[in-house]
């Protein structure tokens, strides 16, 4: 049995690793998008994150004042697990306490601040089963508001086809510009109803920045609209410059033949996510 504690204290220690460190992938592709810049504004820009992500691991700190809308994916595998969701919400708020995290989360209309970045299904929690697993998996996914405010969602024709998502996504990433602090990588959930797709352009964000989809055509439709979104010179920040996204990446689900729903979901430059599995023993 996994005790309420263990899973308190790992996803404690999740969002202290998350908002502090960001990834090896995504902070490799920030360099990469600096040494293949030429223009002087967009290399201060990449410069100025690239310090910034430096700073925080020396200094210990969140990488951003804004450290997120809590959310959290679990994959549950062959355990027995003691109150999880008491052991996710008692994380959070120590996290917050800890860290600290700032306090982002209020109600909707009264915008009342809850003081803790709990409420009301929040921290927002999705579990999978993974019969393949052997223990209990956490990925903590800290959101920025000023890239998730820039999601979309198309519910689209079935002719619409790969050149219609290909047409939406790019045109959503365009239509944010500089609100989503770019470089962006851009989670896609194709098919599914219109909340499967949501869930599956932000589960397509869990995954590491240069890794295709197994898929040929999905691989090769990533590449299509990450060239497209980067050859229009929207750019780190919005100032123009060559790299307005670091990756796209696909997911899909079969869907009613009436339909083609495509989710868009925007990560910012501070791409914070962190993973640890707990086992029985
Ligand atoms: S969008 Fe991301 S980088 Fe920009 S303020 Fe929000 S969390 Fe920070």
């Amino acid at each position: 049995m996994i005790r309420q504690e263990m899973v308190e204290e790992t996803v404690c220690r999740l969002f202290r690793e998350a908002v502090i460190r960001i990834p090896d992938d995504v902070t490799l592709a920030l360099k990469k998008a600096y040494l293949n810049e030429e223009d002087e504004i967009a290399l201060l820009n990449l410069k100025a994150i690239l310090d910034n992500i430096e700073l925080a691991r020396k200094m210990e700190v969140p990488v951003c004042q804004d450290t997120g809308l809590p959310i959290v994916f679990v994959r549950m595998g062959n355990v027995e697990v003691e109150n999880l969701y008491g052991g996710i919400v008692a994380g959070v708020e120590r996290a917050t306490q800890e860290v600290p995290l700032r306090p982002n989360v209020v109600d909707p209309l009264t915008r009342e601040n809850t003081g803790t970045n709990t409420g009301h299904l929040i921290p927002q929690v999705d579990v999978e089963i993974a019969e393949d697993l052997d223990g209990l998996e956490i990925t903590v996914f800290p959101k920025g508001f000023g890239s998730e405010n820039n999601n979309a969602l198309l519910m689209g024709l079935p002719g619409d086809g790969a050149e219609g998502v290909r047409d939406f996504v790019v045109e959503t990433v365009l239509r944010a510009g500089g609100k989503p602090c770019p470089p962006v990588i851009v989670g896609v959930g194709i098919g599914g109803s219109s909340d499967l797709a949501m869930k599956l352009a932000k589960k397509a964000l869990l995954g590491r920045v240069g890794e295709r989809n197994p898929v040929k055509e999905l691989a090769s439709l990533e590449e299509s609209i990450l060239d497209s979104v980067n050859e229009a010179g929207c750019g780190p920040m919005g100032m123009g410059g060559k790299t307005t996204a670091l990756d796209v990446k696909i997911r899909t689900a079969h869907t009613h033949t009436a339909g083609l729903p495509v989710g868009v979901c925007i990560q910012c430059w501070a791409a914070r996510r962190a993973t640890a599995t707990i086992r029985d023993d």
